[in-house]
């Protein structure tokens, strides 16, 4: 198989979760099919301008949410990000809370995570020949995750937790009230989902600058409050206005490359190659 580079250049990635199937206001749109070396990626890549930048958009389960989250293509996703130049991702995703204080509604900007899949998803472009052990002490870009920070204090209504741990199940199934009360109270982890990993590891392999703007739908079973397909829907739907209203501000906020004496991601290879 020939692999040919579309003929199209994006700085600023956004991977939209569910609930965020498109970018509003994104001007000179083009669609790309890319081929990777590990398949298709979740969906045509869609380039476009926003603010003066060019953005490339993915739906992490594809239009109409087709893939679920143990099935997507997470190494295609960042490979074809990666081919047109992305230099920085801004991962949206749904989550359920894990603290009280963590409200429906309410966004994380999450600084850490646990990793709970079950390992049937491949998690690492270095499968042999080279081998990498890239650092995950801090595995969020710092830098990208201040900009976002500062993008929300202009969102009238959105409750913003600059930063959590995201605890990531293998999914699609739900967690049981006994897994949910050991995230809670054993792992301390504040919110749940299931596509964080390997969607980041793979990011700071490629070395690009990677942050996660989490939306929570609802509280996790631990909680006790049955709510119903309705209420989650309507708190989605609400969630998908604030993200389309936040993201702009995030991008004019986004510098021309990443700055070295904000982040270390761009150099993530360097201690790493064994
Ligand atoms: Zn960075």
């Amino acid at each position: 198989m020939v692999l040919v580079k579309p003929p199209v250049k994006a700085e600023i990635g956004v991977i939209g979760g569910s609930g965020l199937y498109e970018i509003p206001g994104l001007q000179n749109i083009r669609e790309y099919k890319i081929y990777t070396p590990y398949g298709m990626p979740s969906d045509n890549v869609v380039v476009g301008e926003l603010k003066g930048r060019t953005i490339a958009f993915l739906p992490r389960h594809g239009r109409g949410h087709k893939i679920p989250p143990h099935r997507v293509n997470y190494r295609a996703n960042i490979w074809a990000l990666k081919s047109i130049g992305v230099k920085w991702i801004i991962a949206f995703s749904a989550v359920g809370s894990l603290r009280e204080d963590y409200k429906p509604g309410d966004f994380v900007v999450p600084d850490q995570f646990i990793d709970m899949t079950k390992g049937i998803r491949p998690m690492t472009f270095f499968e042999g020949g080279v081998v990498a052990h890239v650092s995950m002490a801090d595995p969020f870009c710092d830098h990208l995750r201040e900009i976002i920070i500062d993008a929300a204090k202009e969102i009238n209504g959105l409750t913003l937790h600059n930063k959590g741990t995201y605890i990531c199940i293998e999914g699609p199934r739900f967690s049981t009230r006994a897994e949910s009360r050991v995230w809670k109270e054993v792992f301390k982890a504040d919110i749940i989902g299931m596509t964080l990993v390997p969607e980041i590891n793979l990011a700071c392999e490629a070395q690009i600058c990677y942050a996660t703007v989490a939306m929570i739908t609802d509280y996790d079973v631990w909680a006790e409050k049955p709510v119903t397909a309705e209420e989650v829907i309507r708190v989605m739907n609400e969630n998908t206005v604030k993200a389309k209203k936040l993201l702009p501000r995030i991008i004019e906020k986004i510098p021309e490359k990443p700055l070295e004496d904000k982040c270390s991601c761009c150099k993530s290879l360097e201690t790493a190659l064994v």
